[in-house]
């Protein structure tokens, strides 16, 4: 029978992951479809995954805490951060699973050695890649607009600021987990933050993808060597993908089928 998979946003319309999952399904003759589901209320997350009769799914914004929440069980590193951007059904049971970090270090390889990163925004892909950096042993600071958030990261060893509290340090690197610029033009923090921390940082990087976000643009104008959430898509999808499909296939075969939808 064939496998229904989808992913879980709002929005979601510019979603690539049908097209990547699609790709190595068609690959590898594996009976299965990837599609879209624009959920709006995070809690009916779950009843929608049944209802809908899906072997899998990915969360994106602003669903992937909501999704940690609805699992039966959580494996792995999504158990340590509390998010969740993997779905999977196992027997008629939930299991969640966190691919967003180890996929974003695998998009920063190519940046060299980082030992210290400031992390704009304090939402579930902040959570994922502040606990992944601390594992790694690089220092983090992460300022967000909303000052509840932080306490979190405060907690597990983070640097934090408010934007009233920004004070300019020196990073290596800088990425935006904000969604600020994914569906308006607007920058992750008021200007003149902005503008101090792209002095202040050697790398930039961006978790949207599909198109250049003010805050890239302005790191384009300094100069500034940056990559946009392409990447970081790619490794989580590779990861994700090993889950749905279970098979001994190599990450590199099928990154080398998910890189072909890139290009379509
Ligand atoms: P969440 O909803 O959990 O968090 C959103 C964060 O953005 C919060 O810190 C929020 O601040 C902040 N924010 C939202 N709007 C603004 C704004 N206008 N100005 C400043 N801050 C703002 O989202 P996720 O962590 O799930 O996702 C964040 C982004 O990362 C999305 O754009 C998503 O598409 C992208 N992403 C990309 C991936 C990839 O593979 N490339 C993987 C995962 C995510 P506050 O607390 O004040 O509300």
């Amino acid at each position: 029978m064939k496998k229904l998979f989808s992913i879980f946003g709002d929005p979601v319309s510019h979603s690539r992951s049908p097209l990547m999952h699609n790709s190595v399904f068609k690959a590898l003759n594996y009976d299965a479809c990837y599609t879209r589901t624009h959920l709006l209320d995070g809690t009916k997350l779950k009843e929608t995954f049944f209802s809908l009769g899906l072997s899998g799914a990915n969360v994106t914004v602003p669903h992937k805490e909501a999704a940690f929440n609805a699992c039966d069980e959580v494996r792995g590193f999504a158990k340590t951060v509390g998010v969740v951007n993997t779905l999977v059904n196992e027997n008629g049971k939930l299991i969640g699973y966190n691919t967003d970090a180890d996929g974003f270090m695998y998009a920063i390889e190519e940046f060299g050695e980082t030992k210290t990163i400031l992390i704009l925004g304090a939402g579930g892909t902040a959570k994922a890649l502040a606990s992944k950096f601390l594992q790694e042993g690089i220092k983090v600071s992460v300022i967000n607009r909303s000052e509840g958030r932080l306490a979190y990261f405060k907690e597990i060893g983070c640097k934090t600021y408010s934007w009233d509290e920004y004070r300019a340090s020196q990073y290596d690197l800088v990425v935006n987990t904000t969604s600020a610029g994914l569906k308006d033009e607007e920058l992750p923090a008021p200007q003149n933050i902005i503008d101090s921390v792209l002095e202040n940082t050697s790398f930039v990087a961006d978790a949207i993808y599909g198109k250049l976000t003010p805050f890239l643009k302005l790191a384009r104008e300094k100069k500034i060597t940056f990559k946009d959430g392409a990447d970081m898509l790619l490794g989580q999808g590779v990861l994700a993908n090993e889950l749905f499909v279970n098979a001994a296939l190599k990450k590199e075969d099928i990154k080398k089928y998910m890189s072909r939808s890139f290009s379509l």
